[in-house]
């Protein structure tokens, strides 16, 4: 089975991004789907919520986008069985600089990912920075599907026609495959009206890509990076780590039907 590599994306902040890519890709782990956590935001939100720190000399996905490094050496193995990370740091920054001047810089993530460098794994889940840069492009190039955390506040939609089009765009010059593998709703808070105004909204817009399960505003999802640990480790028993549960369920369901696994 070719293993699925998944972009987790939306170029607007703090709308469930790492959380979703961590929690999911748990979720998958525990469901025993050989899962690889690739953390492509400068920021490292990723790989601090898993605890991890690389230190210098290190392989990072900054030396796998260069071609410095092949997957099997930049991806670690975590304490959770199963679920696999390639580490950043803030220096993968400069590489969206370094990557302008550079031939086939759109493909970097692309062709280190070819080939049986994803033998090992079931699904590659690659965690987005908050732009539609060179990083972001490198990640929906690589990606069979793409998953889009929309979180149920004002101006949730807010960016979102730029994000398809940014997507027809990669369609056409750089990755006809690629396809929606879903819209999440996030921090959907059921006491408020305005959450289930967007959340009508965005299943209007986007209809049965919008996923089922919805994430709760959860004050656990928000504690375990702390503790560096997913949330099913970290609370098994809260809300917000049943919903990734389900979603886990759901996801399998749709990706593992549509490629015949
Ligand atoms: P992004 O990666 O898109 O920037 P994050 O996943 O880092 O977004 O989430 C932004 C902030 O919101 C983080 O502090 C995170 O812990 C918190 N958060 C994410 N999802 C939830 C949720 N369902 N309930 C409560 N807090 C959440
Ligand atoms: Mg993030």
């Amino acid at each position: 089975m070719r293993p699925r590599v998944v972009a987790v994306a939306n170029q607007k902040g703090g709308v469930g991004k790492t959380t979703t890519a961590i929690s999911l890709g748990a979720t998958l782990a525990a469901y025993e789907r050989r899962t690889l956590l690739l953390d492509l935001d400068p920021q490292s939100n990723c790989t601090a919520g898993l605890g991890l720190r690389p230190s210098a000399g290190e392989a990072t996905s900054y030396d796998l986008l260069l071609g410095n490094v092949a997957l099997a050496a930049a991806a670690r193995a975590t304490e959770f069985p199963f679920l696999g990370l390639v580490p950043a740091t803030p220096d993968l920054a400069g590489a969206e600089v370094e990557l302008v001047g550079m031939v086939g810089r759109e493909f970097r993530l692309r062709d280190a990912l070819a080939g049986d460098a994803l033998a090992a794994y079931d699904f590659a889940l690659v965690d987005c920075p908050p732009s539609l840069g060179l990083l972001t492009l490198n990640a929906l190039a690589a990606a069979d599907g793409l998953l889009v955390p929309i979180q149920c506040e004002y101006f949730a939609l807010e960016g979102v026609s730029h994000l398809m089009t940014t997507i027809e765009e990669v369609r056409r010059f750089l990755n006809p495959a690629l396809t929606i593998d879903g819209v999440l709703l996030t921090m959907y808070d059921e006491r408020t009206r305005l959450a289930q105004q967007v959340a009508d909204e965005v299943r209007g817009v986007f209809g049965g890509l919008v996923f089922e399960t919805v994430v709760p505003r959860n004050v656990r999802l928000a504690e375990a990076p702390s503790f560096g640990r997913p949330i099913h480790a970290y609370d098994l028993r809260s809300r917000g780590s049943q919903a990734y549960l389900e979603l886990g369920r759901e996801y399998l369901q749709r990706t593992e039907a549509a490629d015949g696994r």
